[in-house]
């Protein structure tokens, strides 16, 4: 099921923003919720890294053709879980689609305090259902001799997820902070800026962090007055 297309009314955002800040728990802890995936993304990859065995080039290659698969499937999880009802991952769209595409938008996609990582960041538990979710291949990997590949595989896989997280909650921090007013920080934000215009959330721009599968699957939005053209099912985008 795809979700809503069309902008909230000013007021009706400024409603949304607040009843979403009013139900954050007090006991909430912005800086552990960015902390907390981030170490132990760190820690997994310093383990992964420990472990290896003297590697050859070959095995080297892990890295980039798992940043590959990634990219690939970082694309269709955003399309597919966060922008669609997905039995059993139900949490991932509510909180995406009626909630962070609605109160960011792309002419104001800054959050307006540290509390508001929480509209932004996954739950802290993602990295540890990343880990879960990846850990069938580097165990076939690891049964099949390919321990290096297997450790290499698995620190890419943290290192995503964690970058994932450091990039996506840079698009969404003022634009003249330090983080946000970096050359980097500003070209990737400009594509995720895109893909908050709620007329196109549906079908362009699902890359987060680095659009090569939005290239790949020609999905990377651009100004050619595409903009009221049916996203898949769900036709007649009109406000903005
Ligand atoms: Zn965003
Ligand atoms: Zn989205």
């Amino acid at each position: 099921m795809a979700g809503p297309t069309n902008a909230l009314a000013p007021s009706q955002r400024e409603a949304l923003r607040a009843r979403l800040n009013a139900a954050i728990p007090a006991w909430y802890r912005p800086w552990v919720h960015l902390a907390f995936p981030s170490l132990v993304g760190l820690g997994v990859i310093a383990c992964a890294l420990a472990l290896l065995h003297p590697l050859t080039v070959w095995q080297l290659l892990t890295v980039p053709a798992a940043f590959v698969v990634l990219n690939a499937g970082e694309w269709r999880i955003h399309r597919d879980a966060l922008h669609r009802r997905t039995p059993g991952l139900t949490v991932l769209y509510d909180r995406h689609t009626p909630e962070h595409h609605m109160v960011f938008l792309t002419d104001d996609m800054a959050i307006h305090s540290s509390r508001e990582f929480r509209l932004v960041l996954i739950p802290f538990y993602g990295i540890l259902a990343a880990f879960f979710a990846a850990l069938p291949i580097p165990a076939v990997l690891i049964a099949l001799g390919h321990f290096n590949v297997a450790m290499l595989f698995m620190a890419t896989t943290m290192a995503y997820v964690v970058s994932y997280e450091w990039l996506h909650l840079s698009y969404h921090l003022p634009t003249g902070s330090f983080i946000g007013r970096l050359r980097l920080i500003a070209f990737l934000r400009r594509h995720h800026a895109t893909h908050h215009d709620p007329r196109l959330m549906q079908r362009w721009n699902f890359n987060v962090t680095v659009p090569l599968w939005d290239w790949v699957r020609r999905s990377i939005y651009r100004e050619t007055g595409r903009k009221d053209e049916p996203a898949n099912e769900s036709a007649g985008a009109t406000a903005g």
